[in-house]
């Protein structure tokens, strides 16, 4: 029994502006439901609340997400995001190669951070700045989407999400040593790999390790960071 919740921390989704234009906003729509199908269609837990496994969510607070739940943000960037704000600094000490990557705008190979460990909240964030300059390379101040960058975005934020999820609720239950990088399964296990002109390689969603994976430690008990 567990959801999947989605909270999205950005005016939008498909741009970096404060004030999205209605183009943006229509945008913001398109990504939210097909970023939810790609999930929907992914998920391998067990149902959770209401017979469903994933959601966009609105109020947290309201919701009252259970430590079997996942929560994952999305947000601009490091700087702006939840993980920063909450970080003990005893899982400072433990991330600060992941917290070095989170922090440098450039480095596209992770799109994501998690913050799990010890009795601390856990907390997952999606970094949709980097997203959109991974898969954009060049143009990335361009506001236009072109139709492959259309197709990518939402598959890639999903992707991203799932990743993180892994983290969150996967990792802490595996032996001390294992490293969902290297021992994930691959896909989107792995870190996100883009081509020379921003293409997203590899698998297009999890592969069957990962699905498995999830099967059998997303719903593991882990209280969530509730922003
Ligand atoms: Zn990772």
């Amino acid at each position: 029994m567990a959801v999947l919740w989605l909270k999205q921390m950005t005016p939008s989704l498909s741009s970096m502006t404060t004030n999205p234009t209605p183009e943006q906003r229509r945008l913001d729509g398109q990504f939210r439901d097909q970023i939810l199908a790609l999930l929907q269609g992914w998920a391998t837990w067990p149902l959770g609340r209401d017979r469903y496994r994933v959601s966009w969510v609105n109020n947290l607070v309201q919701q009252a997400p259970t430590a079997h739940d996942c929560v994952v943000y999305f947000v601009h960037n490091y700087t702006r995001g939840v993980i920063q704000a909450t970080l003990t600094t005893s899982q400072a000490t433990v991330m600060q190669n992941q917290l070095a990557i989170a922090r440098n705008p450039s480095n596209f190979r992770e799109v994501g951070l998690t913050a799990a460990g010890g009795s601390q909240a856990h907390a997952s964030e999606v970094y949709l700045g980097k997203c959109l300059s991974a898969l954009r390379q060049l143009r990335r101040d361009n506001p236009v989407f072109t139709p492959r960058e259309l197709r990518e975005y939402p598959l890639l934020l999903a992707m991203a999400a799932l990743h993180e999820a892994m983290h969150n609720k996967v990792e802490p239950e595996m032996p001390p040593n294992w490293s969902q990088h290297n021992q994930g399964g691959g896909g989107v296990a792995g870190s996100m790999i883009f081509a020379p002109g921003g293409q997203l390689l590899g698998p297009p969603g999890p592969t069957q390790a990962n699905q498995t994976f999830l099967q059998q430690h997303f719903a593991s008990r882990h209280p969530q960071y509730i922003a």
